[in-house]
């Protein structure tokens, strides 16, 4: 039996493991989440709603266990208490708008005639999740997923294989049904062979764009529903009449915070001319207090990325740009911590373009090229110019030219003044080879349902 294993970038050893399932066990979960399905369904939306907040309740009463594992698991420092913050605002929020988003559209309530659209669960949904936010990311899908009446298998990252394990053992334990959230652990192979299969009737995938086409390749001719949250190469403009200490703090925290290991982390910054260089000149200045150094240590800042393969693509991308021409800004003699594997400097370049792969590819570690713009419409050029499109971060204080640029930028989100936050409220989704679809919000309730027409004539005397 192989294993899956999660390698802590802690120390590079094995610090979790469990058998993969081999298809013909996997199929027997799938078949008990069926069963499980329609009883959960029929139950009164409140009370799905109350026993999902009771597992994310429950889930918080583990802290003193999550933080820790997270910090060996992926690197994130426990100084930042794990991912309780927005884990909560998200699981919170969607159950306060779950009767809105579900109530049935009535078209017609009439002596004669009943005509309504109302929203039926898929029935069982299969959550592939990611790393680096393995419990935010997590519970995008499965709160209104099973808030809906779906029921709800997740398979987690090797690297963070204890969390949805965790995930489901709080739940379990605040009251949901074992047969209606339940984790597996799943090599690729086994996770495609069931999606071509038709075990799901909605998979939504969180991960890489090459881990996206091969879910959507298992998927081709099944006519599964898909939803993709795939890659980004978020840009940040600031203009010239941004806040710039403000625009500094937000677009370094999201480029580097997590080790740079956000979807939406800012990876290139266009600046205007006029504020060119003392933007750069601050930026240097706030990601040199960074402390690098072991998770596990109150005192540091900036933990090891969460794997030593990770940090090398990285290494090599910074290594490309500083080839062809980049300027590195940051000694590394500040950061002596960094080991060459997991353990990454921060990085900032300038000098950079678009012929550098570290300006067009999704770097995903704590590095940010900068690029000084003359005009909005070259920063528009330069924003669009990617093959992703998640989020783009605009540093003005005038609303009206943000909501005009914000037009013209192919992106699923625009920021203005902000950066790196997913609002509940609105649909986190994302253009190009960023995915397809939309969570959280009213949008996300809608994808992980499916409308059922009602047109009932009424027999009159
Ligand atoms: P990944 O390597 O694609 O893995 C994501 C998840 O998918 C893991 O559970 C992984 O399992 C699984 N997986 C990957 N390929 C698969 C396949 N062929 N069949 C079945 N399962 C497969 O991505 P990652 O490195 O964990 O996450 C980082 C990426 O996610 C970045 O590109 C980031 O931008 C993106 N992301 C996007 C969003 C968003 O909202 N758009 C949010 C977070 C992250 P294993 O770990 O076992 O390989």
């Amino acid at each position: 039996m192989s294993m899956i294993k999660c390698i802590s970038p802690v120390n590079g050893e094995v610090y979790a493991e469990r058998p993969a399932m081999p298809l013909e066990l996997a199929k027997q979960v799938v078949s008990r989440a069926r069963q499980a399905q329609k009883a959960w369904a029929r139950r009164p939306l409140d009370e799905r709603v109350n026993l999902v907040l009771s597992g994310v309740a429950r889930l918080n009463e583990m802290v003193d266990e999550v933080v820790p594992e997270l910090a060996w698991q992926m690197g994130r420092p426990v100084r930042y208490g794990g991912e309780f913050k927005g884990f909560n605002e998200r699981g919170n929020y969607v159950a306060t708008i779950a009767a809105d988003a579900l109530k049935p559209l009535v078209i017609e309530e009439s002596d004669r005639f009943e005509r309504r659209i109302a929203r039926e669960p898929h029935g069982v949904v299969f959550v592939v999740a990611p790393w680096n936010y393995p419990y935010m990311t997590a519970i995008n899908t499965v709160a209104p997923a099973l808030m809906a009446g779906n029921t709800v298998i997740i398979k987690h990252a090797s690297q963070t294989i204890l969390v949805g394990e965790r995930m489901v053992r709080a739940f379990v334990e605040a009251g949901v049904p074992a047969d209606v959230f339940q984790n597996i652990f799943l090599d690729h192979e086994t996770s495609a062979a069931l999606i071509a299969a038709k075990s799901f009737d909605f998979v939504n995938f969180t991960g890489s764009v090459e881990g996206g086409r091969s879910i959507e390749r298992a998927a081709a001719g099944t006519f599964t529903g898909l939803g993709l949250e795939l890659g980004g190469k978020d840009p940040g403009y600031v203009m010239e009449d941004a806040d710039l200490d403000a625009a500094v703090d937000t677009l370094m925290d999201g480029a580097t915070y997590n080790s740079g290991q956000c979807c939406c982390g800012i990876e290139r910054i266009y600046v205007h001319e006029k504020l060119y260089d003392t933007f750069v000149e601050k930026s240097v200045a706030w990601v040199s207090n960074y402390k690098l150094g072991n998770p596990l240590d109150p005192e540091t800042t900036l933990g090891p990325m969460a794997n030593k393969r990770f940090a090398a693509t990285v290494r090599e991308q910074i290594a490309d740009a500083v080839a062809k021409g980049a300027k590195a800004l940051i000694d590394p003699k500040l950061f002596p911590q960094d080991d060459g594997g997991a353990y990454l400097a921060p990085q900032i370049l300038t000098n950079v373009d678009h012929s550098m792969a570290f300006m067009r590819e999704e770097t995903f570690g704590p590095a940010v090229g900068i690029m000084k713009v003359k005009s909005d419409s070259q920063a528009i050029e330069l924003m669009n110019d990617s093959q992703y499109g998640l989020t783009a971060s605009l540093w003005t204080k005038d609303a009206e030219r943000a909501a005009r640029i914000g037009a013209d930028i192919e992106t699923g989100t625009v920021f203005m003044n902000r950066a790196d936050y997913l609002d509940p409220a609105l649909c986190w989704t994302g253009v190009k080879e960023t995915g397809r679809g939309g969570s959280l919000s009213v949008i996300g309730f809608q994808n992980l349902t499916r409308p059922k027409s009602y047109h009932l004539k009424k027999v009159t005397a």
